[in-house]
């Protein structure tokens, strides 16, 4: 029971900070709190609408399920009421003075840098209510709970520090928000300027919408028209509206189907991809409605993990329409639903590609990740995901892309497998020693500049029955080449060969006459089957402290080339120098490679080296 006088409380440490930056923002498309406050005016209905199909007792139960937004010029106010299900003391505490929300961090420290973009993004982060301090000196919530045993209470901030919470009487169910708004803000009191704002979405809003007692919606399912008579401007507000962005859609799926189940699904990839730009992991939120009534806002297995960044809404008739979000007893259905979307998604990805390359590999750039994700743990999609992948390959010019299926047509007919190597950059890979042996053959090779790209690679392992195989592995193995001319004997090249080994004793597993090799005199190979290289430096990065596991590699070895040519004679003129240049050219092959764990004892042995020249 809250006091008769008002009760003050502070606003979490979170909230203070966003409420710091919002009250400054001079973020420039300000109207997006109107779009806030009637997304929540909505949420508030819809979640009375679904109420009333377990509870009977319900205060206020008559009020029809409506907004009604007023403007006054004198006074310099907005105000928007809804006759939702209302908040308790509790509930205010709760909802407007707390971040329930994990990603909040992420999104407070965006908005802190003077992230413009992050700030047209606040609805996506659970803190939309608070866009209404951008405009307004006061924000009022007069509010009454739908439970009948609670009463009117008046929530107050300035935006400050803290909030204060009255007692209220005559308060209807549901909340009025009231801002007054700052001087600078007052074009948002003006009836016409609120009107534009509306115009552009309310027709997606599921509940009238009055502005100064006049109603101007007409609730339309957007989803349920035939494309051809839906504008584009149509979509892309609808879009904005529903996925609380400021960007229009970057791409759009609008289709229907009967069979296996009957589906309208409009569903939009935005512009940029939140989670790349340093944002939470998103969540599920295509919403799921059952002819024109919502079910559920973000239901979890409507979708797969993968297709967490597609937003929209899905309409199933054959959806029961009593289901609760809590209790979607059948799971069949909303598998089908799963199965067909999926499988229309992946198909229409497929056509982008082919019918708009550019935008496809744009669309790459941004999502990519995601369909990495989807190829290597979605089973049932791996096939038709691995098509959609992208990579630059040796054949390829910096910049542009290319496909298995295309890798694929390529092929000889001696070739058996799909090779591909991972580094930071194409530069990195082209200079390093481990394409030359690959480029010699006519072998093209993927470049894989992202971190997941290992780990996507290992799990694909194989696409049109070829398997796919890390350029630098010490299994491949490549076709013999003629011996080149001035290159060491075979004699020379074997009694080189078994010296190296005995010199290096434990740092390698194995030393070899390389088949591989045509510039650099040397490379190193990774031995170890479970770790591979780039993995290992990955390891080595999150623990810097920890001690390495005893690295070995085999090392393979030039016989064209003038150093090895070299050490070859120097192993009989002079042993002790010979031992200091195959240490030295060891570890020029494990930087290479990226695998020397600790370069002081290099540094010394090459001043060594350096002595006697
Ligand atoms: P979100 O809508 O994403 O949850 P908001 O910051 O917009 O985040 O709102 C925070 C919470 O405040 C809502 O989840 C809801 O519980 C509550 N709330 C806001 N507006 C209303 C309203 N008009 N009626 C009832 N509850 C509301
Ligand atoms: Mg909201």
């Amino acid at each position: 029971m809250p006091n008769a006088a008002p009760q003050t409380f502070q606003f979490q440490a979170e909230i203070k900070q966003l409420l710091d930056i919002v009250v400054h923002s001079l973020y420039t498309e300000k109207e997006i709190f109107v779009r806030e406050l009637v997304s929540n005016a909505s949420d508030a209905l819809e979640k009375l609408r679904h109420l009333r199909l377990t509870e009977k007792a319900v205060y206020d139960d008559r009020l029809d399920l409506e907004i009604n937004i007023t403007t006054d010029d004198k006074a310099k106010t907005f105000t928007i009421q809804d006759f939702g299900l209302g908040m308790t003391q509790a509930e205010l505490v709760e909802n407007l003075g707390t971040i329930a929300h994990s990603g909040s961090q992420a999104f407070l420290k965006a908005l802190g840098e003077g992230d413009q973009k992050a700030a047209g993004l606040i609805g996506q982060f659970g803190v939309g209510f608070y866009s209404a301090f951008m405009v307004a000196k006061t924000v009022r919530v007069y509010t009454h709970s739908w439970r009948e045993s609670e009463q009117g209470l008046l929530w107050s901030s300035d935006g400050t520090g803290s909030f204060a919470i009255e007692e209220s009487s005559g308060e209807r169910r549901g909340c009025k928000v009231v801002l007054d708004l700052k001087d600078e803000c007052s074009e948002f009191s003006q009836e016409w300027r609120i009107r534009e704002v509306l115009e552009r979405y309310s027709a997606f809003v599921s509940f009238p919408v009055n502005l100064n007692g006049k109603r101007i919606n007409t609730v339309q399912a957007l989803w349920l028209r035939g494309k051809n008579e839906i504008k584009e401007e149509e979509y892309d507000e609808f879009y904005k509206y529903q996925a609380h962005d400021s960007e229009k859609p970057r791409m759009r799926l609008h289709f229907s189907a009967d069979a296996p189940i009957s589906i309208n699904a409009l569903v939009f990839v935005p512009k940029e991809n939140t989670e790349k730009m340093g944002l939470a992991r998103l969540e599920p939120s295509v919403a799921l409605y059952c002819r024109k009534v919502m079910i559920d806002a973000r239901p979890k297995d409507l979708l797969p993990e993968w297709l967490r960044f597609l937003k929209g809404v899905v309409d199933s008739e054959d959806l029961p329409l009593n289901i609760s979000r809590e209790t979607m007893q059948d799971r069949s259905l909303v598998e089908k639903l799963n199965r067909v979307i999926t499988k229309r998604f992946l198909k229409f990805l497929d056509e982008e590609a082919k019918n708009r390359a550019e935008a496809y590999a744009e669309f790459y750039r941004e999502f990519g990740v995601y369909l990495k994700e989807g190829a290597a743990l979605d089973f049932a999609h791996k096939e038709q995901l691995t098509k959609l992948l992208r990579f630059e390959s040796s054949l390829t010019d910096k910049g542009k892309t290319t496909s298995f299926p295309d890798y694929a047509s390529r092929m000889g007919p001696d070739q058996k497998e799909i090779y591909y190597l991972v580094g930071p950059n194409r530069e990195a890979i082209e200079a390093g020693p481990y394409l030359e042996g690959f480029r010699a053959r006519n072998l093209e090779v993927l470049f894989c500049y992202e971190t997941v790209d290992e780990y996507v690679m290992n799990s694909v392992r194989e696409f049109d029955g070829k398997k796919i195989t890390a350029a630098d592995h010490a299994d491949v193995k490549l076709s013999e080449q003629p011996r080149a001319e001035g290159a060491l004997g075979e004699a020379e090249t074997k009694a080189l060969v078994g010296w190296l080994k005995d010199c290096l004793g434990e740092r390698v597993a194995d030393v070899k006459a390389s088949a591989r090799l045509v510039d650099s005199p040397a490379l190193a190979l990774n031995a170890d089957k479970i770790m591979s290289p780039h993995m290992r430096r990955l390891m080595r990065a999150m623990n810097k402290d920890g001690a390495p596991s005893p690295l070995r590699v085999n090392l393979e070895v030039n016989p064209c080339h003038a150093v090895i040519k070299r050490l070859s004679e120097l192993r009989s003129s002079a042993p002790d120098k010979a031992k200091l240049v195959a240490e030295q050219i060891l570890d020029n092959a494990l930087i290479s490679a990226g695998l020397l764990d600790d370069a002081s004892g290099m540094v010394k042995r090459l001043y060594k080296i350096l002595e006697s020249v």
